[in-house]
């Protein structure tokens, strides 16, 4: 480490020196190391920081102060985190490290360049760990004084109350924790847009670059529609161009930020890129998929003639579904009950309804869809939402029983028929299809529906009175607008309120509302969704779930580039695992359920997910309690998910749980290693095998010995054999989808009376 200088260029980084340079330092030398043009950069180093540290001899004094810290005391954090930086800030950056600093600078060009200065943390232990986000970014940085204030600024905000506490909560010692700071030039690019090196849905040699005028904030936050370039690697040529209609240009203004400009009429309509500049962006892109061995997404940037990679990521994906060929599925094509059946996938939502297809691959396409269009796309996503709620059907090509798309469609009540693998390909805009959300069948042309089978939404209000069962029968709900129609089955509660679709919702990531300090607007909507559900249930049970949505879910909403890039996101970062690590994020959940508390929803219980460890339940029932909730008094539980908590319930029981709920979704995948949104192994998604059967027993006998509450809330929970099956083996509850309540009910009480007369017979 003592060999490491104070600065380091791009070009001198190499792979190792991750420890010296942080994540996005090396990830910058890194690209610049096989030749893309990445702007000008150096880092000013890990050990210059920690020289900074000893020669200023400030290094013993803050530590110290960091050590006596109680992290969960917030009055205490916020304080040492001020006095920290300020003793960073208050004392001189040593000669040398400034006059290096100030050298480097003056090497990147004459007069002064415009730089962007960000902080790329770095641990000593654990070199890869992300401390994406918890340091600061000075964009716009002009000059000799400003640069040097702005890397003091980067390395005091190592010790931000967040920053802070984050590291404690993963376990680092702050003394092993340093920091780089990255001074790039500012690219003020004329165009700018981002590209697949491979097509993102087949994974063929396609490199499809999307471009805008101005900087690449545009096409990323999706304001403006940009032009659209294929270009195919094999015969090196464009092969398809749309030259959109582009209505504004996002730029830098002045010192800070940036400002939004009307184009003219005549760039509005010119092309953005020329077929040589889409050629020079693909050989870009060409190396850096070989370089990484896997499609890259990357966002680029075009000044004059010079050609800038700003960043490179994996594209998540591609599926390489069969490519139908063409002409050749109109011959012979299967009959089904209602005609010539062009598709088929799972049945997710019930009901059959006819309409014109409106093919939908990015969401802002979503405004040429007419009510009572059929909604055809690869995969919904929370943006779509608005969308899904003005349309007759749903079509997808991914997914499975429990994805996006089944869900919202239940509980909108649309019929959708998801994972056909092919719909978007093998369906054509304005073609008119019937699709079945039943039986999971796409017919040609508007076919009747027999009587019985239609409508598609039958409301649940027409079921009959609720027959009384021993078993609760409550229902799920992820929609507040379906909280009535969830109320109208009769149902004994709610067994399961996804709050993850009412903030995917929102377009901006919880982070975001951190980051800008607007917590409270999180909050309000937090507490607004979750009240108009309670209120549905007046006196009922309702039990929900803190955040889970997997980060490539978060990806595309604001704040969403925030997001760690993650090979599985299944296995990755969300559930209460999340929470534990972004305190900020979770405190802003349990206010708003706090709030409800305060205003009397005593009904309200709160439900952990993903957890595989008691100790995660007594963590975040302890953060709780430090922000000031009455712990004993509320209901909290958790899903059972894993089989680790399966197999440690009881231990869970001994932690304090009030009850368990089997999210069988996630369960069945964890048990069987089959991802429950790969259409590919859906045949082999099996609830009912052997090893989840005996997980879901086990826990159930302990939680009926010691008292718990112990119910199922996931897709098995709304399959008459299931139930059937878990209350003959005791469980105490069950929640189902809306339209599955009174099937369920019948079911449930059908096995309660067979046991009865089973026990009056025995007894005889
Ligand atoms: C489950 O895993 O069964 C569950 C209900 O949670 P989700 O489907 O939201 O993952
Ligand atoms: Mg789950």
């Amino acid at each position: 480490m003592k060999e490491m200088p104070n600065i380091l260029w791009l070009e001198e980084i190499k792979k190792e020196d991750i420890i010296s340079v942080g994540g996005k330092g090396a990830s910058l030398g890194e690209m610049t190391s096989i030749g893309l043009p990445v702007p000008k950069a150096f880092v000013v180093t890990a050990q210059a920081f920690r020289r900074f540290l000893i020669e200023t001899g400030i290094e013993d004094t803050l530590f110290r102060r960091l050590e006596r810290l109680d992290v969960e005391d917030n009055g205490a954090l916020e304080s040492v985190s001020r006095d920290v930086q300020d003793i960073v800030l208050s004392v001189d950056m040593p000669d040398h490290i400034r006059e290096e600093v100030i050298d480097a600078y003056a090497r990147m060009g004459a007069n002064g360049t415009v730089v962007a200065v960000r902080s790329s943390a770095t641990a000593e232990d654990l070199p890869e760990a992300s401390f994406a986000g918890q340091q600061e970014t000075f964009l716009n940085i002009l000059g000799d004084v400003d640069l040097l204030d702005a890397v003091q600024r980067c390395w005091a905000s190592l010790y931000g109350a967040r920053a802070i506490y984050y590291r404690a909560k993963q376990g680092f010692d702050d003394r092993s924790v340093n920091i780089a700071v990255v001074v790039q030039e500012l690219i003020r690019s004329e165009k700018s847009g981002v590209m697949f090196t491979s097509h993102p849905v087949t994974g063929e040699p396609l490199t499809i670059v999307e471009g805008s005028w101005g900087l690449g904030e545009a096409v990323v936050s999706g304001s403006v529609s940009p032009d659209n370039y294929v270009f195919d690697l094999r015969s090196e040529r464009v092969v398809d161009r749309l030259v959109a209609e582009k209505e504004i240009m996002i730029v830098p203004e002045g010192e800070h930020g940036t400002k939004v400009v009307e184009l003219s009429a005549q760039q509005r309509t010119a092309p953005v890129l020329s077929d040589a500049e889409v050629a020079r962006l693909a050989m870009l892109g060409k190396i850096a998929e070989d370089h990484y061995s896997v499609p890259q997404d990357i966002e680029w940037a075009i000044v004059g003639d010079d050609v800038f990679i700003l960043q490179s990521r994996p594209i998540t994906t591609i599926r390489r579904p069969e490519i139908p060929r063409p002409g050749s599925e109109s011959a012979g094509q299967p009959k089904g009950p209602l005609g010539v059946v062009l598709l088929e996938g799972q049945g997710a939502s019930p009901g059959i309804a006819s309409g014109r297809v409106v093919i939908i691959r990015d969401v802002r396409d979503t405004s040429t869809i007419r009510d009572g269009d059929i909604l055809v796309t690869k995969m919904t996503n929370p943006d779509m939402v608005p969308a899904m709620r003005r349309v007759k059907a749903i079509v997808t090509d991914e997914g499975g029983m429990t994805c996006h798309a089944a869900i919202v469609s239940r509980e909108l009540g649309t019929p959708a028929v998801v994972g056909t693998k092919k719909a978007t390909k093998l369906l054509r805009d304005g073609q008119v299809i019937t699709v079945d959300g039943e039986k999971g069948t796409i017919y040609e042309g508007a076919v009747e529906a027999p009587a019985a089978a239609a409508p598609a939404a039958a409301p649940a209000a027409a079921a009959p009175a609720p027959m009384i069962t021993g078993t609760l029968v409550k229902v799920n709900v992820s929609l507040p607008e379906a909280a009535k129609r969830a109320a109208a089955t009769g149902a004994d509660g709610v067994g399961l309120l996804r709050i993850e679709h009412l903030i995917l919702g929102l377009a901006k990531t919880p982070g975001w509302y951190v980051e800008h300090g607007a917590e409270e607007e999180f909050i309000g909507e937090l507490y607004g969704g979750i009240k108009t559900v309670l209120d549905a249930f007046p006196g009922k049970p309702v039990w929900v779930r803190t955040l889970d949505a997997p980060t490539d879910e978060f990806r595309n909403m604001q704040g969403g580039e925030e997001e760690p890039i993650e090979h599985n996101p299944m296995l990755g970062w969300r559930g209460i695992r999340r929470d534990l690590r972004s305190p900020e994020q979770f405190r802003m959940q349990i206010e708003a359920f706090k709030r409800l508390w305060a205003a009397g929803y005593s009904n309200l219980g709160v439900m952990f997910p993903l957890v595989n460890h008691p100790d995660e339940f007594i963590q975040a029932r302890a953060m709780m309690k430090g922000w000031g909730v009455d712990v004993e008094n509320v209901t909290l539980g958790v899903m059972v998910e894993v089989p680790s908590s399966a197999i440690l319930i009881e231990d869970f029981i001994k932690a304090g749980i009030r009850f368990a709920s089997f999210g069988t979704n996630d369960l069945i995948q964890y048990t069987l290693a089959i991802d429950r949104n790969n259409e590919h192994v859906a045949d082999m998604y099996e609830p009912e095998h052997p090893a989840v059967l005996r997980l879901i027993d086990y826990a159930i006998k302990a939680c009926r010995e010691h008292g718990v509450e112990c119910s199922i809330c996931g897709q098995a929970g709304s399959d008459p054999d299931m139930v059937a099956w878990l209350v003959g083996h005791g469980i105490t509850s069950v929640s189902a989808n809306i339209d599955a309540v009174p099937r369920i009910r019948e079911a449930v009480a059908r096995k309660e009376r067979q046991i009865l007369l089973d026990a009056a017979r025995r007894n005889a």
